[in-house]
């Protein structure tokens, strides 16, 4: 694209992150038949933000009723991304969730799963055995279990959406920074290496990135990228196993391994996924720099204490270790709002540890936003105005 002709076009939707999210929001809006370029600061495929790699759980089990709906809608909707890019995104393996028994989180899934209608079981610590041979769950815990839950090829599902949106007209921009943002009835999108993107509308996915880019809008939002490592081990057949592994499995409840999940053989076969997901076991970093220090080893000092404690046939040294980065809100609520001053900007942001399975829920609602169409979901729940003014307001850049 020459330089006049890049000042000649104005894109109706620009996206900024080329994200789980952002690819999302750009596979719904380019079906409404307007003109949308998605742009991602480095190479599509690279292993720096929050969506690359083998794997993400995906269920419906969860305790809040806003999320267990958007689960309702997210299954189809993966189905039909599968479907249009001719690529496989889901595998179905079950989930149990374990915790001691009448454990506050799984009584509070238990009753969220009846409200929303969704069917599931609870099975004693011995039929969950059964299922997962390589459990070593004591007999004072139960687990709740669903059928449909399983596993989502997290790449490649990147891909798949990507693939959607050009087949469709879409305008994917890799190795594109923006490095500034400035508002107006058209927002223009500068970049220090390439030319300027003009748009009617922006869309804001940038991951681990928010803080930067959203302070010189006046929004300074109280997220936290945090560093965590998927921690992959090597499986052993147990003697007079029939060949069942695992089915995918987390451990809940605030007094025992809060968070720790195993997925089974998958990505790398022979290894299986367990990973230690509290606050604590991952290090505050600044994204550009995600891997200055490698010190902090509590992550893998935790699953190992796990492994030993709760499984079988398990390694107690990694395979691999691979860097990922969270970014969390105080709540570990997502953030899907308006910029409160620029209503032509929509914001994605702080999906904490748990936004890729509904990453096409997310997509739909910032495509609404975007179109000013009605909104499938209550987004009050995932509102910048929930938090005190005083923590996200800025009086750096642009006031507001
Ligand atoms: C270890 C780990 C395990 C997880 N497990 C699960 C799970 O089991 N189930 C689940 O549902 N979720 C899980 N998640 C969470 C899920 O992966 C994230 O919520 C999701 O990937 C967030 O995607 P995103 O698009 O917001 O961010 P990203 O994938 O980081 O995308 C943001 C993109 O914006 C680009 N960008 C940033 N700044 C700019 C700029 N200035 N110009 C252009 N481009 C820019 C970045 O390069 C990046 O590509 C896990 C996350 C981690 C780290």
């Amino acid at each position: 694209m020459s330089d006049t002709h890049s000042r000649r076009v104005v894109y109706d939707v620009a996206v900024i992150g080329a994200g789980v999210i952002g690819s999302a929001a750009a596979y719904h809006i380019i079906k409404k038949g307007v003109k949308v370029v998605l742009i991602e600061q480095f190479d599509v495929g690279h292993t720096r933000g929050s969506s690359h790699g083998g794997s993400r759980i995906t269920r419906h089990l969860y305790n809040t009723d806003y999320y267990t709906k958007m689960t309702i809608e997210a299954f189809p909707l993966w189905e039909q991304v599968e479907k249009e890019s001719g690529i496989t995104v889901y595998s179905k393996t079950g989930l149990g969730r374990c915790a001691p028994k009448h454990s506050e989180t799984l009584s509070s899934i238990i009753a969220s799963m009846h409200r929303c209608g969704l069917p599931i079981s609870v099975l004693d610590s011995k039929q969950m055995k059964q299922r997962c041979p390589h459990l070593n769950l004591p007999d004072s815990f139960e687990c709740v279990y669903e059928e449909d839950a399983g596993i989502l090829a997290a790449s490649k599902a990147v891909t798949a959406l990507q693939n959607v949106f050009i087949k469709n007209g879409g305008k994917l921009l890799d190795c594109h920074p923006i490095t500034e943002i400035v508002p107006g009835d058209v927002v223009v999108l500068k970049s220090s290496s390439k030319q300027d993107i003009r748009a009617k509308n922006i869309v804001v996915t940038v991951g681990p990135w928010a803080k930067k880019v959203l302070k010189p809008l006046g929004l300074d939002l109280p997220l936290r990228t945090v560093r965590k490592e998927h921690l992959y081990w090597k499986i052993t057949p147990l003697p007079d196993n029939d060949g069942r592994g695992f089915e995918v499995v987390i451990f809940a409840d605030d007094d025992v391994s809060e968070g720790c999940y195993i997925t089974p053989e998958f990505e790398y076969p022979g290894l299986v996924k367990v990973n230690y997901n509290t606050d604590d076991g991952g290090i505050e970093v600044d994204p550009d720099a995600r891997d200055a220090d490698t010190t902090n080893q509590k992550g893998v000092e935790e699953t190992k204490k796990f492994i030993t404690q709760y499984l079988l046939g398990i390694s107690t040294a990694p395979s691999i270790v691979e860097p990922c980065i969270l970014t969390k809100t105080p709540d570990n609520d997502f953030i899907i709002d308006k910029h409160p001053k620029y209503s032509n900007i929509m914001i994605g942001v702080g999906f904490s540890g748990h936004g890729f399975k509904l990453a096409p829920v997310v997509g739909k609602i910032l495509c609404e936003m975007t179109m000013n169409l009605p909104l499938s979901y209550d987004i009050l729940p995932f509102a910048i105005n929930r938090f005190k003014p005083s923590d996200y307001y800025t009086h750096q850049g642009h006031t507001i």
